[in-house]
Parts: structure tokens; C-alpha cells; sequence
């Protein structure tokens, strides 16, 4: 049986949000936790960070960190997980460079996430080359591990066709070296790309419509009262929308039956609290009391164990040098591999030097 190895990881651009909780954190944890995986490695992506903010070395820099304090506040343990910085990786360039020749720019062109990425920065005039192909630089992080799952946000989804695409190619026209990679999205549908605050499309560190993990109760509870929810629920006695509000979507993704019977025992479940809602006579800001409340229970252990991680950072040092050493290691087996496969080993094949010695041999 081949091994059961994960790849993920995230962009040092911010801190950590409940999108990222509800969309991979939590499952990484969950799986982490399993054992039913032989390796898992998870990736601070600085170098992908970099490709959108050049012109910010100091903010990647500065998030680094803070994306591994809220790696352990959540769970994930460095004694199971090796958790790692991209950039320390430089294996992961090399193996860019090669899948380079297996990608068009056409196709580079139709991946919708970079699609909309672009559009969002305001990149249309120029793009930079590096974010234009940070999918073909995701297929390296994620080959080089030879990941077999990748637990990630629907976001993602493109990334990951992409990887297989260049998975494939490269076995066909070089021999079977690398692995297909399987993406591994949340069950819950509403987890699958949480929506911001403000109610727009995607929870994103970029847009700045987030609810951090490490948030504290106040801020929690300030963002929650202000949600979008529907417009047009003006008064208590309006039937209210449950499409498109942010609020229910947050339900959808957080709620559990026993949040009912503790927080809201008058409702026996989410159904019909939304019954209630659609028919008018039930206010927003119930509803959003009661989201707070399961918000704040979720993220209360999570906040306090980063607390307690804060008091060391120079261990938190040490812990992602020590795992980007460990991943290291493997990114230069399969970089050797790949080398193999493509027949860029001259020095160690004697064949090639005797066949090319005999070309020039008179007989
Ligand atoms: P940026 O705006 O810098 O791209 P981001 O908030 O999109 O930041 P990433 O680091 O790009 O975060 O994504 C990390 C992981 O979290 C990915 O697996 C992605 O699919 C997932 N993810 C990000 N945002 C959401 C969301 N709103 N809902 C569910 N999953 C999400
Ligand atoms: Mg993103």
C-alpha cells in the first residue's frame, strides 16, 4: 500500500480567520488526530504570499508567526505534523521551473480562483509573472511531498485540477515519478467558502471582512451585531430571507444540536428557527445573540492556548526551522527523482558518459 500523506497550508498575509477554521483547519486537526496518515505537512506559504505583495516583505514577515501561533492554538501538533515556510524549501523553485514547460498560458488564463484574484487586487493592467503562475508553484509544494490529500476551501479547487494536470503530463512524457493528488473538501456545504461579515462572497484576509481566531470576545461580538443579514428584514414582523444571509450561512457552518438546547431551548433545531425567521416575528438581533454565543464557546479555548504559545515565540522559532529542515529532506528525495526522470543526471550516469565516449571511439 502506498503511504497516506497530506500537503496543505496558508498564506502568511494575516492572521488566521473562522473561514480558514471552518474551510481546512479544523479537518487538518480532525485528520492529524486520526492517525490514519503517514505524514502530514503543513506549509506557510511565504513565497506565494510574496507573489502579491512584493512591494511588503515586511507584512509576510510579520504574519509568519502568526500563522503558526494559530496552528498550535487549534491543535496541530509539531510531534505529528511537520508545519514549515516555503521559502526555506528551495527544492520547491527548482521543480517550478521544470512544471513550467507542462503549462500554456492559456491555460494558466482560465483558472477561475486566479481569475477573480486578479480582479480583486486590480492586477487586470499588469500582472505580476510570479502570482500569474503561483498554481504551477502549488503543484511543487504539493508533488514535492507527494501528497497523496489535500484539505482545503473550495477556492482551491482549480489549484488542484491544475496540480493533476501537470502530475499527469509529467508521468506520461518522463516515466511515473510523480503523485496524483486528491483534493479534500469540507462536508458541510456552507464551509466550503464562508462568506465575510459584510456578506461578500469570501471570508478573505485580503478583504479585510474576517473574524479572527484569536479575536477577543468584545471585537467577536461587535462584528456579529453588525452582520449582513437581509436587507430588507426591516421590522421584527417582516418574513426575513434566509439566501444570502451571512448570519444563517454562519449557522449553517457552526451550529450543532446541543447549542440549541443549551443557548436557544425554545427552538429544537436550526430548521426551525429559519421556519420562524421566514415567516416574520423573529428579530436579527436573537439570531445573532445566538450565534454569538456559539462563536464565542468555539473560540474561547482556541484564544487562550495561543495565549499561552505567545509567552514563547523563540520556540515557535525553532519549531518551524526544525520543520522546514524535515521537509527539506523529502522535497530533495523527490527532486532528485524528478531530476532522474528527465534525464538531467550527468554526472552519476555512467552509461551516458561511456555512450558518449563511444561515439567519438575509432574502431
Ligand atoms: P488571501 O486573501 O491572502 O488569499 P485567504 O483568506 O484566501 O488569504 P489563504 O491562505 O489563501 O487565505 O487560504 C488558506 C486556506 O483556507 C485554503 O485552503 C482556502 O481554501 C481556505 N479558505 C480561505 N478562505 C476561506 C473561506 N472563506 N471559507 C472556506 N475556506 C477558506
Ligand atoms: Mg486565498
Amino acid at each position: 500500500m502506498s503511504e497516506k500523506i497530506i500537503l496543505t497550508g496558508d498564506r502568511p498575509t494575516g492572521r488566521l480567520h473562522i473561514g480558514h477554521y471552518v474551510g481546512s483547519l479544523k479537518r487538518r486537526v480532525e485528520l492529524q488526530n486520526s492517525g490514519e496518515f503517514d505524514k502530514i505537512f503543513i506549509m506557510i506559504a511565504d513565497a506565494q504570499a510574496l507573489t502579491d505583495n512584493s512591494d511588503n516583505p515586511e507584512k509576510v514577515r510579520q504574519h509568519i508567526v502568526e500563522v503558526a501561533l494559530d496552528y498550535l492554538a487549534i491543535g496541530l501538533d509539531p510531534k505529528k505534523t511537520v508545519i514549515f515556510i516555503q521559502s526555506q524549501i528551495p527544492q520547491l523553485c527548482e521543480l517550478s521551473f521544470y512544471y513550467m514547460n507542462l503549462v500554456t498560458v492559456s491555460r494558466l488564463q482560465r483558472n477561475p480562483t486566479v481569475k477573480s484574484e486578479i480582479q480583486a487586487r486590480n492586477f487586470e493592467a499588469s500582472i505580476p509573472v510570479g502570482f500569474f503562475t503561483y498554481p504551477i508553484s502549488q503543484a511543487a509544494d504539493i508533488t514535492a511531498f507527494k501528497a497523496t490529500t489535500v484539505p482545503v476551501g473550495e477556492d482551491q479547487e482549480p489549484m488542484l485540477e491544475q496540480a493533476k494536470e501537470i502530475v499527469r503530463k509529467f508521468n506520461s512524457v518522463y516515466g511515473e515519478a510523480l503523485v496524483e493528488p486528491k483534493i479534500l473538501l469540507p462536508d458541510n456545504k456552507a464551509c466550503l467558502r464562508l462568506p465575510g461579515v459584510d456578506g461578500n462572497a469570501k471570508m478573505s484576509k485580503s478583504l479585510g471582512n474576517c473574524i479572527y481566531l484569536a479575536e477577543e470576545p468584545e471585537e467577536i461580538r461587535k462584528k456579529i451585531m453588525s452582520m449582513y443579514t437581509d436587507p430588507n428584514h426591516i421590522r421584527v414582523e417582516d418574513p426575513g430571507s434566509i439566501e444570502g444571509n451571512t448570519v444563517f450561512t454562519y449557522l449553517d457552518a457552526f451550529s450543532r444540536q446541543d447549542h440549541f438546547e443549551r443557548f436557544l431551548p425554545e427552538y429544537a433545531n436550526l430548521d426551525e428557527l429559519k421556519a420562524h425567521y421566514q415567516r416574520g416575528g423573529l428579530g436579527d438581533v436573537k439570531v445573532k445573540k445566538f450565534l454569538d454565543k456559539i462563536i464565542q464557546e468555539e473560540l474561547e479555548p482556541i484564544r487562550n492556548r495561543r495565549k499561552e504559545y505567545q509567552k514563547d515565540i523563540s520556540y515557535v522559532y525553532q519549531m518551524l526551522k526544525e520543520g522546514s529542515e524535515a521537509a527539506e529532506k523529502v522535497a530533495a528525495q523527490t527532486l532528485a527523482e524528478v531530476k532522474q526522470a528527465m534525464k538531467i543526471n550527468y554526472f552519476d550516469d555512467e552509461n551516458l558518459i561511456a555512450g558518449q565516449q563511444e561515439k567519438y571511439s575509432e574502431n
